[in-house]
């Protein structure tokens, strides 16, 4: 293999080591960032479920005063008819029976009131419990971050210090043509296995098989741009 082949390899080799640190270091901000939405997600929810409750709430009491009302207007009619102090005595009668009418359907609105409050207590509780969770979470990957964040900016340093030198070993142009690689397709080199480009599977022809076998000089895929060698 060509001597440029294999200084590129150790510098993509170098590459590949302080991309994981940063991707290691974006995964970490991603947790806080995806934890922090959830929480606000949840933030609205609660605040949502606590408007519905409270809304249902006011409703439940207006139904029992409601019912409250047309119990006692119904009573005090009864009232007035078994004391025999009603003045219009159909007119009494009829207000009862009104009065039956309506507290039957308030009763019917209470009950399905009194199920309605039950499931937005439920509900409730659960945004509640659920924005308690997200908060954890996002302050337990602050703290995986933060836990991290000083040796992994050391190790990102240092990498970064080993690639660069090893950037500053290799011809110009070369490292040029790497970069417009990796920028392109990931990872930037393939191997040749039975004649072909382990990266496109299309056959390296005979020339630059002979080429790369002499080690005359880089050998690049025709079809996929790849720099090939027996790398991987
Ligand atoms: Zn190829």
């Amino acid at each position: 293999m060509h001597e440029d082949a294999l200084k590129l390899h150790d510098l993509w080799r170098k590459d590949l080591a302080r991309d994981k640190l940063l991707e290691e270091s974006r995964g970490l901000k991603a947790r806080i960032a995806d934890r922090t939405a959830a929480v606000e997600d949840a933030t609205k929810k609660l605040s949502s479920a606590t408007d519905n409750l409270a809304r249902l709430k006011g409703k439940e009491r207006d139904a029992n005063r409601k019912a409250e009302t047309y119990t006692k207007r119904r009573d005090t009619a009864q009232r007035s008819i078994d004391q025999g102090l009603a003045t219009d005595y159909e007119a009494a009668e009829g207000q009862v029976r009104q009065c039956s009418e309506i507290l039957d359907e308030v009763e019917t609105q209470q009950l399905e009131l009194m199920e309605a409050v039950e499931s937005g207590t439920e509900t409730l509780e659960r945004c509640t419990m659920t924005l308690a969770l997200n908060k954890s979470q996002v302050i337990a990957a602050q703290k995986a971050y933060d836990d991290r964040y000083p040796s992994l900016k050391k190790d990102f340093d240092a990498a970064t210090q080993i690639r660069d030198s090893a950037r500053a070993d290799i011809w110009k142009d070369l490292v040029q043509r790497y970069d417009e690689l990796r920028k392109k397709r990931r990872p930037a080199f393939a191997d040749i296995r039975n004649d072909s480009c382990t990266g496109c599977n299309v056959k390296v022809n005979a020339t630059d098989l002979s080429t790369h076998r002499r080690a005359a000089e880089l050998v690049t895929c025709r079809q996929c741009g790849r720099l090939l060698g027996e790398f991987l």
